[in-house]
C-alpha cells in the first residue's frame, strides 16, 4: 500500500487496505445473495463516488438475473456537508414491484440516503435496502441505519475507491483518511 499522498494541498493517510476492502465486500456480497437469491434485484449504484464499490459488489453478488442502474444526487462540496440535498436524476428504469438495492459509497448525515429511499419508495418497488461502503454514525443527523454496511467509522474524511475531494482521488485502490492536525 502506499504511503501519505497530498490532494488540493491537504494530507491523506491510509486506512483500509485495498484486500480488507476486498474481503469486506465478499462478507456483504453475500449477506445481499442470501437476502435476495430468489429475486431478480436492480442495484441502483448511487453517481458518481460508489461506482467502484458497486462494480465490486454487484460482481461478487453473483445473481445473474439482476438489473443495474444509476443514479445522482449531490450533497458535498470540499470537505463539509452542504446539508442540502438535491435531486435524484439519472433514474429512468421501471421500479415497480422490483426488490431494489441502493449502492452508496458513505452515508454520513444520512440525509441523502433518506431522501433516495424515499424518491424510490414512490416507485412503488416490492422492496428497497441500502447497501454502504463506509458508514459514520457519529454523524448521524438523522439516525438511519444501513441494511448492509462494509465498514463502520469515525466521523473523518475519506478518500479513495471511488471517494473523492473536488473530483480527485476517486481511483485509488485503497481507502485514505485525512491527516489529522497536519491539514
Ligand atoms: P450525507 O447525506 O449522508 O450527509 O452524505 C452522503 C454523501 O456525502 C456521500 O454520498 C458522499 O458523496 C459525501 N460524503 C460524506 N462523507 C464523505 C467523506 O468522508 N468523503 C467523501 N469523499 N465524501 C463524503
Amino acid at each position: 500500500m502506499e504511503n501519505k499522498i497530498k490532494v488540493n494541498g491537504l494530507t491523506f493517510v491510509p486506512f483500509i487496505t485495498r484486500s480488507q476492502i476486498a474481503e469486506q465486500v465478499k462478507r456483504v456480497a453475500a449477506e445481499i445473495r442470501r437476502d435476495l437469491a430468489d429475486s431478480q434485484p436492480v442495484f441502483i449504484c448511487v453517481l458518481k463516488g460508489a461506482f467502484v464499490f458497486a462494480a465490486d459488489l454487484i460482481r461478487e453478488i453473483g445473481i445473474n438475473d439482476c438489473t443495474c442502474s444509476f443514479v445522482r444526487y449531490a450533497s458535498y462540496e470540499g470537505t463539509s456537508t452542504t446539508g442540502n440535498v438535491r435531486q435524484l436524476v439519472g433514474l429512468t428504469d421501471d421500479l415497480e414491484g422490483r426488490d431494489v438495492v441502493i449502492i452508496e459509497d458513505i452515508v454520513d448525515t444520512g440525509l441523502t440516503a433518506v431522501k433516495m429511499i424515499s424518491d424510490i419508495r414512490a416507485m412503488n418497488p416490492r422492496s428497497v435496502r441500502f447497501a454502504t461502503l463506509l458508514h459514520k454514525p457519529a454523524s448521524s443527523r438523522t439516525g438511519f441505519e444501513p441494511d448492509y454496511i462494509a465498514f463502520t467509522i469515525e466521523p473523518k474524511f475519506i478518500l479513495g475507491y471511488g471517494l473523492d475531494l473536488d473530483g480527485k482521488g476517486r481511483n485509488l485502490h485503497d481507502i485514505y483518511v485525512i491527516e489529522e492536525g497536519n491539514n
